[in-house]
């Protein structure tokens, strides 16, 4: 099997497929995992994956933070909305750890078994196909053939455009702008959202720093950038009081990197010879930040369908029938917090004394909180590892 893409879902697939005793070749375009912003919260499920694994004590480890609550912030009013506490999980945080660490440690864990082998600076290009069936990929250091190609090339995933699935664009009104800025020990402890004046900043706190997420109109990007660095910097201030002036950090626009929302996912996953999984099958929104959680839980699911070495499209199709529904149940819940929530701040609807009412409801009935809690710590029918391990 080839998988494309060494990113959470391809890693962790490698990973459960080279234990379970299968040959796994993972491609990776880049040299290494060293990207800034990406997605860095390791949700609850993620740390019972890796627990099932006998990873988790090494991991946790690693160097991190942990986020067990969220509250939204209106000016000097905390709406408490997320509480890990509250949904009986064995790991009730986020661990936040930059994702190269976690590629590294799965790629490590992987490489114990010897099933795995993974190429770095290796683009797959295009697919190798034999009639309709997809026999492998093309790559620029020549052919590949493969009994099955796993496409976990992420949201511009070339493999996916490559065997013309349809992809359903289900629209995303907010575009997001992440920076960081210095963190100080008397800074507020948890994790925040803060709106306000028509602006949301999301708030993680990553130790001796703030990764900071801005959330724009889509599209508003050059607005924002019209209107002047200072004026940014004074937006941010107001959001942030306690670090107004550590906005001064904020160098350049060259600090302050665009994330371009989409919220989509393919119609069909599959087809003969040909498995889409993670943002390749289903870029998510930022809300939650359930990204990798997704990514991760369709290795999961791949593994325990396809370990056993049945690549037929009927065992592809139990893949995508397994993930569908969480992925759309997931989906719906971040569309309504963009339509009912985001949008709404930053249209100027929703201020201080006049909350967005999920928002009222969630800070008032601590039973409704398990709902986001469960959503985003835990995820809709969770998967747990049920493929095999071979010795190491
Ligand atoms: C700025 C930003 C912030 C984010 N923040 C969060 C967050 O806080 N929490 C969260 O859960 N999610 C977040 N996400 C989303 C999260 O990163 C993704 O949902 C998750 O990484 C998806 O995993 P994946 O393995 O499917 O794809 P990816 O992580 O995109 O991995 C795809 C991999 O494939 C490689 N690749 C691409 N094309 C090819 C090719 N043709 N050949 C070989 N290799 C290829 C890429 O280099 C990459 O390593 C964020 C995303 C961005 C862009």
């Amino acid at each position: 099997m080839v998988i494309a893409g060494g990113g959470p879902a391809g890693m962790m697939l490698g990973l459960l497929l080279a234990r379970a005793g299968l040959r796994a070749t993972l491609l990776e375009k880049h040299a290494d995992f060293l990207r800034d912003f990406r997605g860095d919260t390791i949700h609850p499920s993620t740390l019972q994956v890796l627990h099932e694994l006998g990873l988790a004590d090494e991991f946790l480890r690693l160097r991190h933070t942990k986020v067990r609550q969220l509250a939204a912030a209106f000016g000097g009013r905390q709406l408490p909305i997320v509480d890990l506490g509250r949904v009986g999980v064995r790991y009730p945080f986020i661990a936040m750890i930059p994702q190269w660490d976690f590629l590294d440690f799965l790629a490590a864990a992987a490489r114990a078994y010897r099933g795995f082998e993974l190429r770095l600076q290796t683009e797959a290009t295009g697919l190798l196909f034999e009639g309709e069936r997809v026999i492998g990929v093309r790559t620029h250091a020549g052919p590949l053939a493969a009994d099955l190609v796993v496409a976990a090339d992420g949201r511009h995933s070339t493999l996916r455009a490559a065997a013309a699935l349809e992809v359903i664009d289900l629209g995303a009104p907010i575009d997001v702008l992440w920076f960081r800025v210095s963190r100080r020990p008397d800074d507020p402890a948890q994790a925040l959202v803060r709106l306000d004046a028509g602006s949301i900043v999301v708030m993680l706190d990553r130790g001796d720093y703030w990764q900071c997420a801005f959330v724009i109109a889509k599209g508003a990007l050059e607005q924002v950038r019209a209107r002047g660095l200072d004026a940014f910097r004074a937006t941010l201030a107001q959001l942030m009081p306690f670090a107004a002036e550590r906005m001064r950090e904020i160098g350049s626009w060259d600090d302050v990197k665009l994330l371009t929302v989409q919220v989509n996912r393919l119609r069909t996953w599959f087809r003969e010879g040909l498995l889409c999984i993670g943002d390749a099958a289903h870029a998510m929104s930022p809300v939650g930040g359930v990204g990798i959680n997704l990514a991760i839980q369709d290795a999961v699911a791949a593994a325990n369908i396809l370990w056993k070495g049945n690549f037929a499209p009927s065992a592809l199709k139990a893949v995508q029938d397994r993930r569908e529904f969480p992925t759309r149940v997931t989906q719906q819940f971040q569309l309504l917090v963009q339509e009912r929530i985001l949008s709404r701040v930053l249209a100027g609807d929703a201020d201080a004394a006049h909350p967005p009412l999920v928002l009222r409801l969630l800070s008032r009935f601590a039973l409704l909180r398990r709902i986001p809690a469960r959503i985003v710590g835990v995820g809709v029918r969770p998967e747990h590892v049920h493929s095999p391990a071979v010795t190491a």
